[in-house]
């Protein structure tokens, strides 16, 4: 894929996984038979697999070249992380480091990564694993974590009723005891063109990312939205958000601000083409997905 511009910056999206993957009933609540017919034309094939029934929700990070800098937003599930819960991202092995590399990009290079959440499709890569123990993939990045994000799984980590936290431990603590983490709190300019803006509801410390770059601008949404069609219905929550109202809440500041300043969305998880502009019509709104 040719990078997106985006003023001065490139963006270009560094795949894990892409194919049919979670059964959408389990995703989302309101999910019908209704609304795939109403939505087919869109969906099929790059958001819906119809030989399955399953959402195809692509797994990527952003790799974003700007201001001489790379900066990597969200990590994906990583190699060789035991998530039994899921069984398609259990103990993967993937080329996403060959990717990188093929985008121009080693580990090395890269100086900053930064997570929206810190769930484990999200954080996987910040780590690998090294003769037994979990390391920092990037060893000259700093990592930027949402300090409320991290408040919130370390709590859960803590709980005896929730268990250990498998990503925490492996792909979060790790980072934070080698030195490599930087917690911030609310509103932060990352440098003159990335800002983290706090977007709470998918998890507490959900922050979305905005990138600005001579007049133009993009949106970096995580699981804000997992799928284009909360587009079209952005009062549908995934299973996975935390506070529901909030998330509602947060889900129509993204898209309003996109289609407001005609920012580029830059979510997560949609399929093909991976991006959209939104326009909003009347009390609605519409992804442009082509
Ligand atoms: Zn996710």
């Amino acid at each position: 894929m040719t990078p997106i511009r985006v003023g001065a910056a490139t963006v270009a999206r560094i795949e894990e996984s892409y194919e049919p993957n979670f059964d959408p009933r389990l995703v989302f609540a309101e999910w019908s038979d209704d609304v795939r017919d109403a939505h087919r034309d869109w969906m099929v094939p790059n958001h819906f697999d119809v030989a399955t029934g399953l959402l195809k929700l692509s797994v990527h990070s952003w790799l974003v070249r700007v201001g001489g800098r790379n900066v990597l937003i969200d990590a994906c599930v990583g190699n060789h992380k035991p998530r039994p819960r899921f069984p398609k991202w259990h103990l993967m092995e993937t080329p996403y480091l060959d990717r990188l590399a093929a985008a121009g990009v080693r580990p090395e290079a890269i100086d900053v990564v930064m997570c929206t959440h810190l769930h484990s499709d999200h954080v996987g890569w910040n780590t690998r694993l090294d003769d037994g123990r979990w390391v920092p993939t990037f060893p000259n990045a700093r990592y930027v974590f949402s300090r409320a994000d991290y408040d919130y799984h370390r709590a859960l980590d803590a709980d005896p009723a929730k268990g250990p936290q498998a990503a925490f431990r492996d792909s979060v603590l790790p980072v934070v005891e080698a030195g490599r983490a930087e917690m911030v709190d609310g509103a932060h300019a990352l440098d003159e063109h990335l800002v983290v803006d706090p977007h709470p509801g998918h998890t507490p410390g959900t922050v979305a990312i905005r990138l600005a770059s001579r007049g133009e601008a993009a949106l970096f949404s995580g699981d804000i939205l997992h799928h284009a069609i909360q587009v079209h219905h952005p009062d549908w929550n995934s299973s996975f958000c935390a506070d529901p109202a909030a998330a509602r809440r947060s889900r129509r500041r993204v898209l309003e601000h996109c289609a407001g300043s005609g920012a580029l969305l830059m979510p997560a998880h949609f399929g093909a083409p991976f991006v959209c502009r939104i326009e909003s019509r009347g009390d609605r709104f519409i992804p442009h997905l082509d």
